[in-house]
């Protein structure tokens, strides 16, 4: 890729040279109209600029009003060194209108510019040759401003930065940014810079931030609004958490937790890393339905205040995520922040790192944790969920224009990534990659790499040669399916593994370790894979194992066919397995067999149902309580899922009611709450969300009642409509008001107000708030309305692209996924099909998406 990408380069470099000229002939004289750079961020001009410009730093002013619906206003004086004067410099400004942007100047004097296509394009005969400035003045444009009315803050990955300002938006252009903001007197602000000087003046406030480290484009960011503040000063390390929860309860409970594991993060970092850390100030503001879990802003870290603020019966599950997710937007101060990507094609490398930095952070703070397992449970299912798909993709993707980035995320970059690095670091041993992660941090600080310059690194550091590895876990898509087959009768020699490709024709190695289980005992073994058959010698007439765990060590990476003893075997005694991670490989092996149309759904259940009352680990619990919900919805079909109804309410109450761990407790409890559809099961529901009926053991919080009320709703009991009502009414939180009352028309009892509402989806302003329209689509297309929802599936896909121009990163996958959520009819999979057949010009990225999200629904209805 990159050498034909060079070719193009310089091809287009001169084109854009030659075209200049006429190009600002244009403004003065008459002639053709001028061309302008395309829409985005071209790869050609990125690396035109990359080339010609040094010494970057931006000057910014900007004004906050305190109605949302007046603009935000600014100021940018834009400082870089040049190398050559021949050509115009193009800013990006991607804003509404033209009147967004009021003038250009230098020294007080108007410039001439072109302002199309999302660029801003000065001539050069304004700029020469070393030190040049630029003023930009102009209205900030709202769309990743994430206003309401109380507060905003900026989300500008991976493009967005000049939603909002003129920049050079790219990764690779480091800038320094000296931000000041004028801001409602009565408001809080979080920036990137240390705050330097405050100043009141006529009810505005004045902040004044330091100049920052050179950052990239997508990490600028500010917060403002109506926010409470806590400072902590732990181990000589400052932090400011601006939040706004008003359960003062909920803040006490969480707020030291939450200071301490940012410390112990960063104490673990600077250890590993050998470099403290990159930046001057170390803060966070916890936003409420913010649409990630967190955005690892220097000096301003965002986060959604609910993954941080736990409830008090939080599962373990929620526990550990909170403290992986803190671990790794910490860990992003160095993979990412203080050397980033070249490009965004390489956008993996930052978050396989930071995923890969958390699970080593968190493990020393849980040590009842079987942390091997949780990698496990934590990986490869969502890892699978993709790569079994037809729409899946290589770790590394192409990208030839910025505006596209966006497209590039998801579970292959977040789960697939890290179990592909975790096989390398087993490979050339964690010595040699921490050796090589330090050189890569030091050689690039304050820089930018690609992934060929940290392979690079990584083997200088052994004496296996990667490129093998290279090629067939980065750069190729999809996963081997792996078969056993065994010889013999009485006694076995050997065991034979099949390899066969899903999708290209490399192949795939890796090192198994495979555990046979016979009348003796078990026996473990270690095998190469490297071939498309392979066999382990057993010895001498071995017993004839009754079960085989080919990936029984937890590093296998593939779809394991199970034989027909193996899957008997299992389903009568997984449960009775000795080693956890034994009973988590072969859940998940269980689960891809059955999604696989290797075994049936109705087989399953009642080794689930033992399982949820059973199994000692509690992640492992929670994983087969995912799995029950999945099946339970989504893979029996309605005469099963009535019959079997009542015992699988039946199983969920007993374990509640048995176990005695309060988290688990929380998981049982709100499995049993999504799955109940009995008469007996919902007036339950309803007594508990009355508070007629307390449930022992459990003290339900705010977002307990909202979800039995939204639960009790999509049930069409009487009066849901008033129920929702009474809910809000209940809830003392004013964000979880504004969102129950987004939601609730989606609930509503009426079709004609459902639809009312699914079409309003269609203005890109009633789907500011991304988390609000994934959770209303959930419940629009639960499997309990699947019928009357149908309806909306080829619309929402004729909307896709322009979510995906609109939204952030994860909107349109989230989208999809909630969609697609509640169906399993085959008119549905015919409008996929339908859709994607009208369109062979659909965008790759897109077209893969629905693939991905539509996955299941083909697989239930091809069973
Ligand atoms: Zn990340």
């Amino acid at each position: 890729m990159r050498k034909t990408q060079r070719r193009r380069i310089l091809r287009s470099y001169y084109q854009l040279l030659m075209l200049l000229p006429f190009l600002f002939q244009a403004c003065t004289e008459t002639g053709p109209p001028p061309e302008i750079p395309e829409p985005g961020v071209s790869w050609e001009l990125a690396e035109h600029r990359k080339a010609t410009l040094t010494d970057l730093r931006y000057t910014l002013n900007v004004s906050v009003p305190r109605l949302r619906a007046e603009r935000l206003h600014g100021t940018n004086t834009v400082h870089f060194q040049l190398n050559s004067a021949a050509e115009a410099i193009v800013l990006d400004f991607k804003v509404p209108s033209a009147d967004y942007l009021h003038g250009v100047s230098q020294a007080g004097e108007a410039v001439e510019y072109i302002f199309e296509n999302g660029h801003i394009v000065i001539p050069a005969r304004y700029f020469q040759e070393g030190e040049n400035e630029v003023s930009l003045e102009f209205d900030l444009g709202d769309q990743s401003l994430n206003r309401q009315e109380e507060f905003l803050y900026t989300l500008l990955v991976p493009d967005r930065a000049s939603t909002a300002i003129p920049c050079f938006d790219q990764p690779n252009l480091k800038a320094r940014y000296q931000l000041t903001l004028n801001i409602p007197q009565e408001w809080e602000a979080l920036a990137n810079g240390a705050l330097e000087k405050e100043t009141i003046q006529d009810s505005v406030k004045t902040l004044q931030y330091a100049a920052t480290r050179p950052l990239p484009t997508y990490l600028f960011d500010f917060v403002v609004g109506d926010f409470q503040t806590i400072t902590s000063e732990l181990g000589g390390r400052k932090m400011t958490m601006l939040h706004r929860e008003t359960d003062t309860l909920s803040v006490l409970r969480n707020a030291q937790a939450i200071f301490d594991l940012h410390l112990s993060a960063l104490n673990w970092l600077e250890d590993y890393t050998g470099i403290k850390m990159p930046f001057q100030k170390f803060d966070f503001a916890l936003i409420p339905s913010f649409q990630y879990g967190g955005m690892e802003h220097p000096g301003a870290i965002t986060y959604k205040a609910s993954s941080l603020f736990l409830d008090e019966n939080a599962t373990q599950n929620q526990e550990l995520g909170r403290a992986s997710l803190i671990a790794h937007e910490t860990a992003h101060m160095w993979f990412g922040n203080l050397v980033t990507m070249n490009w965004f094609d390489d956008v993996w490398m930052k978050e396989v790192f930071a995923n890969f930095m958390a699970a080593k952070i968190v493990n020393p703070s849980f040590p009842e944790i079987n942390h091997d397992l949780r990698f496990t449970l934590a990986h490869y299912p969502g890892a699978y969920s993709v790569d079994r798909t037809a729409g899946t993709h290589p770790i590394q993707q192409p990208l030839a224009n910025l505006k596209d980035a966006g497209t590039l995320y998801g579970a292959i970059i977040y789960q697939k990534a890290p179990i592909v690095m975790r096989m390398l670091e087993k490979q050339i041993g964690e010595a040699a990659m921490r050796a090589g992660l330090q050189k890569y941090l030091t050689t690039y600080s304050y820089n930018n790499a690609t992934w060929d310059d940290l392979i690079d690194i990584l083997d200088r550091q052994t004496e296996d040669d990667l490129d093998a590895w290279n090629q067939q876990w980065i750069k190729q898509a999809g996963m081997p399916h792996l078969a056993l087959d065994t010889e013999g009768e009485d006694g076995i020699k050997s065991i034979r593994m099949r390899v066969t490709n899903a999708g290209g024709s490399t192949m795939w190695s890796q090192p198994l370790q495979i555990t046979t289980f016979d009348e003796n005992g078990t026996s473990t073994y270690q095998m190469e894979v490297n071939q498309a058959e392979n066999t382990l010698e057993l010895g001498e007439l071995a017993p004839r194992p009754e079960m085989i765990i080919p990936n029984a060590g937890g590093y296998g990476y593939g779809y394991f066919q199970l034989g027909a003893a193996s899957k008997t075997y299992l389903l009568a005694r997984i449960n009775q397995l000795e080693e956890p991670m034994w009973r988590g490989v072969s859940w998940i092996n269980l689960w891809e067999n059955l999604l696989n149309d290797n075994l049936e759904p109705t087989s399953l259940l009642p080794t689930m149902l033992e399982g949820i009352s059973v199994e000692p680990d509690p992640l492992l619990r929670q994983r087969i309580l995912g799995y029950l919900s999945s099946l339970y919805w989504n893979f029996l079909p309605e005469p099963d899922r009535k019959s079997v109804n009542a015992q699988v309410e039946a199983a969920l109450w007993t374990a509640f009611e048995q176990t005695e761990d309060k988290r688990l407790k929380t998981a049982l409890f709100n499995t049993y709450r999504s799955v109940v559809e009995s008469p007996e099961g919902v007036q339950r529901l309803q007594a508990i969300w009355s508070k007629e009926l307390e449930v022992e053991g459990l003290s339900l919080s705010e977002n307990d009642y909202i979800e039995l009320a939204f639960q009790l709703a999509v049930r069409d009991v009487p009066h849901s409509v008033d129920l929702i009502d009474q809910q809000i009414d209940r809830t003392k939180n004013a964000d979880r008001q504004a969102r129950m009352r987004f939601v609730k028309p989606a609930l509503s009892p009426n079709e004609a107000t459902r639809d009312e509402f699914f079409n309003s989806l269609k203005q890109e302003e009633n789907r500011q708030v991304e988390s609000w329209v994934q959770e209303a689509l959930g419940w629009l297309h639960h499997p309990l309305r699947a019928a009357s929802a149908e309806k909306y599936i080829t619309p929402t896909l004729e909307m896709l692209e322009e979510i995906q121009a609109t939204g952030d990163i994860f909107f349109p996958k989230r989208v999809l996924d909630n969609t697609f959520s509640g169906h399993r009819s085959e008119s549905v999979v015919e409008a996929v099909k339908q859709f994607l057949a009208d369109r062979p010009d659909y965008p790759e990225n897109l077209r893969n998406k629905i693939l991905q999200a539509s996955d299941e629904t083909f697989r239930a209805v091809g069973r």
